[in-house]
């Protein structure tokens, strides 16, 4: 559960692909994230080495598993996909990395999710591109030691901060993706429109930028529910007033908070006196996970100033009593 990509359906996903930049040349923002790996694949290749294993971390929907697709595309190489909480055992990680192609991208998405004991076997494969398989078992068992193609591994993760300090000094290349300002968002909702052959007014982009949390996913999936508005309620193109009635419609409000944003706020302004309040405490009030709370929502909450993160809990800020029109409490004394 980390509001990431493991809940969409087959048509979202399908949805997702078609609009996926192909190469570094096609990929909108993180500007300093891509000029550093841009020069770290040109070097690597020109010197026709595996690329130095890459950690990508941030809130979801930045782009994480689109910038391994491209620094596959940009190697020349195959990439394969896979997850943490998917590689249950040693064997199941055996089997992906005897099957990799040398200089080949291997990518994990979650990767602070690992069992322990897959996690332990992959350093040795990160670091001198063998592994210890165990073979027989009983008396006859013993192990035996493959050498494997040399490849890169990229890991992405939402929470960069679990992941054990032997994983994280593995990783040569260490890149953070922020989120994206409106301007950047409204490019890549142009882009998109333009590959689903939809016409859309420049205000009326930015008014879906504006509002979609600074998460080209997010952005991409409001402008597909616009579509639908544009298509039913107007003639086809998507406009500025069409666009704000779409966005009200899917509860996405002014400031591009959504339902579960406003929950949070109100939870911790109407039920605990604006904090400081704990984590689990505003889960259990609003009915969510600590931990989706925590990766997905409360970075940009923060990010945007409505709340803070004190050594007690979390507490609301003047933006957020602003926003959900309360008077903030008077202060002691004044
Ligand atoms: P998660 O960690 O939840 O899997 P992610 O960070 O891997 O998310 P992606 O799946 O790469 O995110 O991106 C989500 C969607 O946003 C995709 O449809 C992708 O096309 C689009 N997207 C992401 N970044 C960009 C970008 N810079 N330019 C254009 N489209 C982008």
């Amino acid at each position: 559960l980390t509001g990431s990509n493991e809940h969409m359906s087959n048509a979202e996903k399908e949805f997702e692909r078609a609009l996926r930049p192909l190469s570094f040349n096609d990929f909108t923002g993180q500007e300093k994230v891509l000029e550093n790996l841009k020069i770290f694949v040109i070097a690597a290749s020109q010197r026709n080495e595996p690329l130095d294993h890459v950690l990508l971390h941030g809130p979801p929907g930045l782009g994480k598993t689109t910038l391994s697709h491209i620094i596959a595309n940009e190697l020349g190489s195959n990439i394969k996909v896979t997850s943490g909480p998917v590689l249950d055992k040693p064997s199941d990680l055996a089997g992906l990395l005897t099957n990799l192609e040398e200089h080949d991208v291997l990518f994990i998405d979650e990767i602070h999710r690992l069992n322990p004991i897959v996690e332990e076997y992959l350093y040795s494969a990160m670091e001198d591109f063998k592994i210890d398989i165990m073979i027989d078992s009983g008396p006859n068992a013993r192990t035996v030691q493959i050498g494997l193609n040399p490849f890169t591994l990229i890991g992405a993760t939402t929470r960069s901060g679990l992941l054990t300090a032997p994983l994280r000094a593995r990783f040569g290349i260490n890149s953070r993706l922020e989120y994206y300002d409106a301007k950047l968002l409204s490019t890549i909702i142009e882009r998109s429109s333009k590959i689903l052959g939809t016409p859309i007014h420049a205000d009326a982009a930015f008014e879906i930028a504006r509002r979609s949390r600074g998460t080209p996913r997010i952005a991409n999936n409001l402008l597909r529910r616009t579509r639908d508005f544009a298509q039913v309620k107007g003639d086809g193109t998507i406009k500025l007033d069409i666009a704000e009635v779409a966005l009200n419609a899917l509860d996405v409000d002014k400031n591009g908070l959504d339902e579960m944003d406003n929950r949070i706020l109100n939870t911790i302004i109407g039920k605990f006196n604006g904090g400081p309040v704990g984590l689990s405490t505003i889960a259990t009030a609003c009915s969510e996970e600590a931990e989706t709370i925590e990766e997905v929502y409360e970075p940009f909450l923060i990010k945007e100033g409505y709340i803070k993160r004190t050594s007690r809990g979390r507490e609301a800020t003047p933006t957020a009593y602003d926003h959900l029109k309360i008077k903030p409490p008077t202060q002691q004394g004044s």
